[in-house]
């Protein structure tokens, strides 16, 4: 069985394979008992080790020596806060990044957008990457939500550990391609109804991994 610091490298290698994150953008995290792992600043993935990891603890300092990600925040914050949450995955996925440079809210154009919790996937506002202003952004877009856009940067996924965050975020940057390419023919498109997606919520509950919180 791999350690947390190992799961933490693996997850971060297979986001550049998967292609959802390249060079050094984007960042992940994983929760501890008294803390996190977050991985280091401006590093690729392919250049880190086990010991490049960062611990960090929820008065939000870091291991001495060691850089944490600049997003330390919102990792911090999220998990923090968010009890039922186990790890953090950021990226600037092609995606997700185009619609989030639009500043373009994800609407209920097909149904799987309730994986991501709610009826839409937020986009938060602009702020400078690295500050708590950002952080507090992307806390109130994430707010019941498991996944949010950033404007002009990227996307924020979550889940109850790294595969379920990875999940989420394959499947929000899959829903931010389907929803590109149908913005090319038509910007007027068919969405569900309010009704339509409690449907879906409820039809969630009993299917797989998105049945659970
Ligand atoms: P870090 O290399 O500091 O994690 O920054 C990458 C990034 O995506 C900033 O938003
Ligand atoms: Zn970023």
């Amino acid at each position: 069985m791999k350690n947390q610091a190992e799961q933490l490298i693996d997850m971060a290698r297979r986001l550049l394979e998967l292609g959802l994150n390249k060079g050094t953008s984007g960042n992940c995290s994983v929760r501890l008992d008294d803390g996190f792992l977050v991985t280091p600043s401006g590093m690729g993935a392919d250049e880190m080790t086990p010991r490049s990891m960062v611990f960090m603890d929820f008065q939000g300092n870091a291991e001495p020596g060691k850089k944490p990600s600049s997003e330390w925040r919102f990792h911090h914050d999220i998990l923090k806060n968010r009890p039922e949450i186990g790890a953090v995955i950021h990226t600037h996925s092609m995606f997700a990044t185009t619609l989030a440079c639009l500043h373009q809210e994800i609407p209920p154009f097909h149904y799987m957008i309730a994986l991501a919790g709610g009826d839409t996937i937020r986009c938060a506002p602009y702020a400078l990457f690295g500050t708590q202003e950002l952080s507090d952004l992307a806390m109130d877009a994430l707010y019941e939500r498991k996944a949010c856009l950033l404007a002009n940067h990227g996307m924020i996924a979550l889940g109850k550990d790294l595969e379920d965050a990875l999940a989420v975020a394959v499947e929000v940057e899959n829903l931010c391609e389907q929803y590109w390419r149908l913005l090319q023919i038509n910007a007027n498109l068919p969405l569900l109804s309010e009704a339509q997606m409690r449907e879906v919520f409820r039809q969630f509950k009993g299917y797989g991994k998105w049945g659970q919180p």
